[in-house]
């Protein structure tokens, strides 16, 4: 069966629709560092704002402790979509649980993370959070992309208690991923950097099968030198992980893949925007003015320049996690110059994860000279992998 579109809703004139959004934003003292997630939103709420339906969204907003935290209200969230649908927004401030259904066209409530049932383990209490949520609509549209490999209240467990369906963003984001699944066109290329390796082990095991090129970039490139025998220094490492990675490398050079493990590296004196740093040969980290103290954030200039030019001669690119601590502008040539080569593509360049394409933004690259910025990390590696994600399967996807 395939996923269940805004259409299978019938006539929403009148109706009251709860749209799971994924409004989880960057920000900094109050303020949006960068408004994708909320302006990819939109057009599934002008959708149903325009069939005649009242509108309550609901959304999470990083990781608060399952109690409210003013840190991560959604207030700011709802001024920034009032602007973008041109619309006046009602705001909720109480607990999802506790609030009253209103009457604007437009609500939306405070932070689902605030009650900490949304991501229970146990799911008699996610299911008993759904049905609070249910009150807010007689249909539920499910369209935070990011969110869909998770099993959540807000999710799974209410696009079971009510009628629901995929909006515009998860329809217009699966058909992107397909096309990187179903016969992408070659060389296939994929780029991978980020903070965390365990993160990321999976999908490159279910992608070593089918790309020509694996470039390892970020925090998790350190574990891959420590797995050719290069000390690191305070960077990053996963020692853990070492033996997966060693294995990795491997079956790269069984099935001919290129893994690309940087060859130059930007070392720095500490974790800071303003740290002294220089640029060393991947195998030579510990020789740096820093020593033992160096930790590494970002690809070297050399390494960025082989990364580019495998990119940019790909007809099939999918990049996720930022190749250096690109919050610091010291540290962001790498990613800058990954980001200028996805736009070379001549093919399908796609983008995918918070953090990536907050980075794509904020060094200053329009959305639109890529070929596809995803709102969802995780989801898109978990769906790379091959893994059923329960919030598609519970909106009627198989497989
Ligand atoms: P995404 O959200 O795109 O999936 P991740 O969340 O995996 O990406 O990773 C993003 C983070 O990785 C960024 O905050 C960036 O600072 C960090 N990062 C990248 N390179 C390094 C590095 N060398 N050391 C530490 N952190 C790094
Ligand atoms: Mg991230």
């Amino acid at each position: 069966m395939p996923l269940r579109t805004l259409d299978s809703l019938g006539d929403l004139a009148g109706r009251r629709v709860v749209v799971r959004c994924d409004l989880n934003v960057p920000l900094q003292d109050g303020r949006i560092t960068d408004d994708g997630r909320v302006r990819a939103s939109v057009p599934t709420l002008n959708r149903l704002l325009d069939a005649g339906a009242k509108v309550t969204v609901i959304s999470h907003l990083g990781r608060p402790d399952g109690a409210p935290d003013p840190k991560y209200s959604l207030r700011p969230v709802a001024v920034r979509l009032g602007e973008l649908l041109d619309r006046e927004v009602a705001f909720v401030d109480e607990r999802p649980a506790s609030a009253a259904p209103g009457n604007a066209d437009v609500t939306v409530l405070e932070n689902l993370r605030f009650d900490p049932r949304e991501t229970s383990k146990d799911e008699g209490e996610r299911r008993a959070y759904a049905g609070e949520l249910a009150r807010f609509g007689d249909v539920m549209v499910s369209d935070g992309f990011g969110v869909v490999h998770r099993k959540q209240a807000s999710v799974y467990e209410l696009a079971e208690v009510l009628p629901s369906a995929a909006g515009l963003l998860i329809a217009a984001e699966l058909d992107v991923l397909e096309r990187l699944t179903a016969r992408p066109e070659h060389p296939y290329t994929v780029v991978l950097g980020g903070s965390k390796v365990s993160d990321k082990l999976a999908v490159i095991d279910a992608l070593l099968p089918r790309v020509d090129t694996l470039l390892i970039g970020g925090g998790m490139l350190f574990t891959f030198l420590a797995a050719q025998g290069s000390a690191v220094g305070k960077s990053l490492l996963e020692a853990d992980r070492i033996p997966a990675v060693q294995e990795y490398l491997r079956r790269a050079d069984e099935l001919g893949v290129r893994l690309v493990v940087p060859t130059d590296v930007v070392v720095a004196s500490r974790f800071a925007a303003d740290a002294e740093h220089e640029t060393v040969a991947a195998d030579a980290i510990e020789s740096s003015s820093f020593g033992a103290d160096g930790i590494g954030l970002d690809i070297g200039p050399r390494t960025a320049e082989t990364f580019a030019a495998a990119i940019a001669g790909s007809r099939t690119v999918f990049w996720n996690g930022p190749m250096g601590v690109f919050e610091f502008p010291a540290f962001a040539t790498g990613t800058k110059r990954v980001a200028e080569a996805l736009t070379e593509v001549d093919g399908l360049s796609v983008v995918g994860g918070g953090d990536s394409a907050a980075a794509v933004r904020a060094l200053g690259f329009s959305d639109d000279r890529f070929g596809h910025i995803s709102t969802g990390g995780g989801a898109s590696l978990e769906f790379l992998e091959g893994k059923q994600l329960p919030g598609l399967t519970v909106l009627g996807r198989e497989g």
